[in-house]
């Protein structure tokens, strides 16, 4: 059984308890609740809240009882907060930002206690700070919400991962591919990983993401190579990408999983490719350069993803072990408009090879960009000119059956 942070309150309910810790603070789904406090032996409402609304969250922010009792005014279906939770967001937060908490908190207290009533009334001449207030407010609560029913969607294996075939453009064989997570969401349908990673990556639930890529993964990489046509792949095993984010390596202990998962699978390493963005990189250096140096130790092959988009310090190629880097595809969309662009295509492209690593392109689209990146020199191309992500059946149907398109090669 999994706990569901998704609560139902009958109406006459109470939601939160005067004079209570705070465990948790709940967002309103539907319905409508009153808050009460006690005034010389009496309940007096002093605000009603709706959808949307944000409630308990102080007692959390400042440790103290709660001062108000919460009750369901009609039927409501609530996002619970757990204090652990809001603890680990708080822990994250800005110092400043968490000092304002606590002032406003305090502030806000107060006010209850002198006069029992809140009369929230907004300067009108702050009008645009308060609809700035809110974005920021929907923001966060939008969130909070997809954090929560990520968690669930973990525990009920809505998470998948689609597979992009990697080509080797000098002779079109099958290298790999790369493994992208898509949430196969209910009632939503399919969610694309901009939406969700992000969310994923404030918090563990990365770690958690993670190692399902990464489980997926192996079993991937061996299936498709097990039912690959072997005319269609190259001399090396295939391998499969799997995207890690930093928290993976600082908190994740990813290492040490790695090692473990390799073993449990059986997997050849080479089959492996970690990919990781050099922001994450820059992130956190020395434990990431730590980290990196293990898994290559083990035979795992490092990637360095969106190449070019980041810092761009040509210095960090020589600091971390490197085996591939991945153009970013925004320089393969500028080639063919920018002359410029083309040039740093072929110096990067230059560079890895004078360091001993190979080049996969991201983002072809065209015959035309593949034709001019083979003629460059690059060894791996991905993108929609040959196929977008595919999700696992109609990737093992690919290693299997896929004609390689024309390529125009240029005179
Ligand atoms: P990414 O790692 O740079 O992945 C490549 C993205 O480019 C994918 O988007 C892919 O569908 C898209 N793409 C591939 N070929 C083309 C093309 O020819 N044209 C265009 N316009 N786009 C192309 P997707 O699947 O939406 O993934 C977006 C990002 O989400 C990924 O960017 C990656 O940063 C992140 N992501 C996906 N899966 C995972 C995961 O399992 N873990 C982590 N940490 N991040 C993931
Ligand atoms: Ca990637
Ligand atoms: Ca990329």
């Amino acid at each position: 059984m999994h706990s569901t942070t998704k609560k139902q309150f009958k109406k006459g309910d109470v939601l939160l308890r005067e004079g209570e810790r705070g465990e948790c603070a709940y967002v309103i789904e539907t319905g409508n609740v009153e808050i009460l406090v006690q005034r010389d032996g009496q309940s007096i409402q002093i605000g009603t809240r709706g959808p949307g609304s944000l409630i308990g969250e102080m007692a959390m922010i400042d440790d103290k009882p709660r001062t108000a009792t919460v009750r369901a005014l009609d039927d409501c279906e609530v996002q619970e907060i757990t204090r652990e939770d809001f603890a680990r967001r708080i822990e994250t937060a800005d110092p400043v930002l968490k000092m304002v908490m606590r002032v406003i908190t305090t502030r806000y207290r107060d006010m209850i206690g002198r006069t029992g009533t809140i009369q929230f009334v907004p300067p009108t001449h702050a009008a645009e700070t308060a609809e700035n207030a809110d974005a920021s407010h929907d923001v966060a609560l939008s969130a909070i919400k997809i954090h929560n029913e990520l968690k669930l969607a973990l525990e009920r294996g809505e998470l998948m991962l689609y597979y992009q075939p990697i080509i080797d453009v000098q002779n079109m064989k099958i290298a790999g591919f790369e493994a992208l997570m898509r949430w196969k969401h209910p009632e939503k349908g399919m969610i694309s990983p901009g939406v969700f990673i992000p969310v994923a990556e404030e918090g563990r639930l990365i770690i958690g993401l993670s190692r399902l890529a990464l489980d997926l993964s192996c079993d991937a990489a061996k299936a498709l190579q097990a039912a690959a046509a072997p005319e269609l792949l190259g001399e090396a095993p295939l391998f499969v990408g799997v995207n890690f984010s930093v928290k993976d390596f600082v908190e994740g202990d990813l290492f040490n999983h790695l090692k473990a998962t390799i073993g449990k699978k059986q997997i050849d390493p080479i089959q492996i490719h970690l990919e990781i963005t050099e922001t994450l990189l820059m992130q956190a250096p020395d434990a990431a350069r730590a980290e990196l140096e293990k898994c290559r130790e083990i035979g795992l092959n490092v990637s360095i993803d969106d190449f070019g988009s980041g810092y761009s310090s040509l210095s960090y190629l020589h600091y971390f072990p490197i085996d591939t880097l991945k153009i970013d595809q925004s320089f393969i969309r500028a080639m063919s408009t920018h002359a410029a662009s083309l040039v740093l295509v072929k110096s990067i492209i230059g560079i890895a090879r004078n360091l001993g690593m190979k080049v996969i392109a991201e983002g072809v689209e065209s015959a035309q960009e593949a034709a001019k990146l083979r003629e460059m020199g690059c060894e791996y191309i991905q993108g929609y000119w040959f196929s977008k992500p595919l999700p696992f059946e109609a990737a093992l149907k690919f290693v299997q059956t896929w004609q390689a398109p024309k390529l125009e090669v240029e005179a």
